[in-house]
């Protein structure tokens, strides 16, 4: 079998550029820096500038957020009054990869996040994993062909990464989790490699999830509950770049295995930085503004509905761990129990928020669109946005005047190049990057105060969370060695592995192939289906 013409992507996904970049240049991710030497790498820009759910559904889609529709993984259904987990059924997400099959080129796929498993009517030829070894997971681990699943899951275990605990845990948890992450690294490695070998292959994915879990709850020392001793502390500020190690690991031991005629392409889509989430506090300020600050009449009942607020979320650790072990119909039904998103007096409400997990998104109750919508289309709808949009601006925090909202953005003026929409929130909330826990408090001129639930500590037990800035670092036949990649998004990663292969795409897939990956040479002449 040739290796010409191959492409091998490696996700290290939501790793960090800084990281990368500081370990290639002082040697701790050899593997990376020898790459780095022989190829071209740069920044990558996503669709997480405004909706951080969304990068790999607009990578395997070839689309932009509006047209894929795709959020979070559990999405609101104005037809229905509540948020549900999409389904091939309502929310169909193709990914490009899958169409190979048609033009005899075959793919292995290995933990591309946030994809259903292959359904019955899709056609296709190679492998695929799907949720098993990925921080997200929109549908249970599936396996292509069926048989691989029981042979994989025998060997290398069911699930190498768990179900996230959104709270903060103590050290030894924590100094588990790394561990665990490690070892989920080479589970995947040993199964990519082993599938590199048996099978023949043309494109082969492999999304590493362990550096996405480890960003979010390794970052720093806020996501640590409890005392720590010094040794524990040491070991935990040394865990996140652990696990990055490991993957430096998986990627030389996969480059090697994929030889010289491949083009290897190690990226993320988007990237982590300290986590900068006012997002569980949104309902609180939305409540406050709709109310015109009739609900801010002092400062004793602000602290009495976030003591409630506390309340809740104090036991989410034990949440977490009864929904763990149920199915996950069972677990999206007590997730919509305890955050009470969907329990609402429609009648009475005229705006909401919708579930995520980073920027903050709301919903106007819009009459035609929403089951039980008050807020008529037209001028009432815009009053009211304008309404929430000038109240969340006069939020800032208690002790440094700091505003909270970055910029905020109209779900139907988000990338008007769009024609067709699905779904968007009508108002999408980007906060300010500086670290959440840093607040005492939050407060408004004109709507009171509201406390931080749990000073100094990320109320989702994330110290980390996402930045839109993904990295890409690639070699091959095409690739001048040392060069700078410049103003490339994801999309373009989606056109580029196209080209690579030299096949057509399908009509209105976005992005554009980058150069810099395919050399003079290139790209070739598409094929006709076979
Ligand atoms: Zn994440």
């Amino acid at each position: 079998m040739s290796n010409s013409g191959r492409v091998l992507l490696v996700a290290i996904d939501a790793s960090t550029s800084a990281i990368i970049e500081r370990g290639m240049a002082d040697g701790s991710l050899p593997n990376l820096a020898r790459l780095r030497e022989r190829g071209v790498y740069g920044p990558l820009g996503s669709t997480a500038e405004w909706l951080a759910g969304t990068p790999w559904p607009s990578f395997y889609t070839g689309s932009l957020p509006p047209e894929h529709g795709f959020l979070f993984h559990l999405q609101w259904r104005p037809d229905l009054m509540r948020h549900d987990r999409p389904s091939p059924q309502w929310l169909p997400l193709h990914p490009f990869y899958r169409g190979f099959g048609h033009y005899r080129r075959r793919v292995v796929a290995i933990d591309v996040p946030i994809t259903y498993g292959i359904q019955p009517d899709e056609a296709f030829d190679g492998v695929e994993i799907t949720g098993w070894s990925s921080h997200d997971k929109i549908a249970p681990t599936s396996a292509f062909p069926a048989g691989t699943f029981r042979s994989m899951t025998r060997r290398y275990g069911r699930q190498p990464i768990i179900l996230d605990i959104p709270v903060a845990q103590s050290v030894g948890a924590l100094l588990k989790l790394k561990d665990g992450l490690i070892r989920s690294v080479a589970k995947q490695t040993a199964l990519c490699e082993s599938l590199m070998t048996t099978e023949a292959w043309d494109c082969l994915l492999l999304g590493i999830g362990a550096v996405h879990r480890g960003g979010h709850k390794l970052w720093d020392r806020t996501s640590i509950l409890g005392s720590a001793s010094p040794n524990d502390l040491a070991a935990y500020d040394r865990a996140l770049h652990e696990v990055y190690l490991a993957c430096d690991e998986a990627v030389g031991r996969l480059v090697k295995l994929a030889g010289t005629g491949s083009t290897v392409i190690v990226a993320s889509l988007h990237g982590m930085q300290e986590n900068h989430s006012r997002f569980d506090l949104l309902p609180l300020m939305l409540e406050r503004i709709l109310s015109d600050g009739r609900t801010a009449a002092s400062r004793t009942r602000a602290q009495h509905r976030v003591l409630g607020g506390l309340r809740t979320l104090v036991p989410i650790q034990l949440r977490t761990e009864i929904k763990s072990r149920l199915p996950e119909s069972i677990q999206d039904g007590l997730s919509r129990f305890w955050r009470p998103h969907d329990r609402k007096d429609w009648a009475r409400t005229s705006a909401f928020c919708v579930m995520g997990d980073l920027q903050g998104m709301i919903q106007i109750n819009l009459k035609g669109r929403e089951r039980n919508g008050i807020v008529e289309p037209g001028a009432e709808y815009q009053q009211r946005l304008d309404q929430i949009a000038q109240g969340l601006m006069t939020w800032v925090d208690y002790d440094t005047g700091e505003p909270l909202v970055r910029r905020l953005a109209r779900g139907n003026e988000l990338y008007p190049e769009v024609t067709d929409r699905k779904i968007q929130p009508d108002l999408i909330v980007d906060w300010v990057r500086t670290p959440a826990a840093r607040h005492r408090a939050i407060t408004s001129t004109t709507y009171g105060t509201i406390d931080w639930p749990l000073p100094g500590k990320p109320l989702d037990g994330r110290s980390g969370h996402h930045t839109e800035l993904g990295w890409l670092l690639a070699v091959g036949e095409g690739v001048r060695p040392g060069t700078t990649l410049q103003g490339a998004h994801g999309l373009d990663l989606n056109a580029t592995i196209h080209a690579l292969l030299g096949l057509p795409r399908p009509g209105g897939m976005r992005g554009e192939p980058l150069p810099e990956l395919l050399g003079t040479s290139r790209p070739k002449s598409p094929q006709q289906p076979a």
